[in-house]
């Protein structure tokens, strides 16, 4: 396969769904317990994946695109809790940095160092994050989102104008679904915009094997007590369209 294949990859089927169902040519492979569809979406060529849930299953998940599939960028596109008051539902964060919140060697190594490698937090590609900010703010604009999503799908969650916000993701293997989390990471990581489960994990495999990288992530809960119920009925309606236009956007 050609060096400029791109890995799209999301932790859950609803993530990723939407973008597998648009590719052109595409093949399923089988690897490690993932189902890889390679195929193109317009001229560009990609893999799309889903991990499954934590930092462990995305970063094997990374290794095998960036070692079978030899793509050479990656581009991360999921749901997360909303932790900064600015962020709400239907927003969507583009990281310009990523940070596995629950790595803790102290007192061996400040607080967040991944040890050994001497760094907290992780670049995404910063051009091609400025580009996605510009091409999702025109999805969001509310007359166009309205011709993708249902007005009576949005109305639960509030979603009236959402906004792209550019900063800090946190990542770690908990769903957070108290107010006590969320406090707590704003207490120690006060710059952090929101939480999920997979995005610093991407961020380390790609810095390790020097792979440009972006992360996505819509909100679909507020991390807090009802979180979960949230995140079920937004992941159920509104992340896989969220998904398909932005990547579609992107390959357009
Ligand atoms: N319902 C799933 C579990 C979902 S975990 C099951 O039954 O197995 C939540 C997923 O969405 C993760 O991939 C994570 O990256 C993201 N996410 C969304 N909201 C989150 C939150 N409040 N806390 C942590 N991760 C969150």
């Amino acid at each position: 396969m050609s060096t400029d294949t791109i890995g799209i990859l999301g932790a859950i089927p609803q993530e990723v769904n939407g973008i597998i169902n648009q590719l052109i040519d595409s093949k399923v492979h089988t690897i490690g317990n993932r189902t890889y569809y390679e195929g193109k979406l317009g001229q560009q060529r990609v893999v799309v994946v889903y991990s499954r849930i934590g930092k462990v299953a995305a970063a094997a998940t990374v290794a095998t695109l960036l070692l079978e599939f030899r793509v050479s960028k990656i581009a991360f596109i999921g749901v997360a809790g909303g932790i900064h008051p600015d962020v709400k539902v239907g927003d969507v964060v583009i990281a310009t940095n990523l940070v596995q919140y629950d790595m803790d060697a102290s007192p061996l190594r400040p607080k967040f160092e991944i040890p050994l490698l001497g760094k907290t937090y992780f670049d995404t590609d910063e051009q091609w994050s400025k580009n996605t900010e510009k091409q999702v703010q025109s999805i969001l604009a509310i007359d166009n989102l309205h011709k993708v999503v249902n007005k009576e799908d949005l109305a639960p969650f509030s979603i009236e104008q959402p906004r792209v916000h550019m900063g800090t993701i946190a990542s770690g293997d908990q769903f957070f679904s108290t107010n006590e989390q969320k406090e707590n990471l704003q207490k120690q990581l006060p710059e952090v915009l929101c939480v999920e489960m997979e995005g610093a994990a991407v961020a380390q495999v790609c810095f390790e094997f020097g792979v440009p990288f972006i992360v996505i992530r819509t909100i679909s809960d507020n991390a807090n007590q009802e979180a979960s119920f949230s995140f079920q009925s937004f992941v159920e309606k509104i992340s896989l369209v969220y998904g398909r236009e932005i990547i579609n956007k992107m390959f357009a």
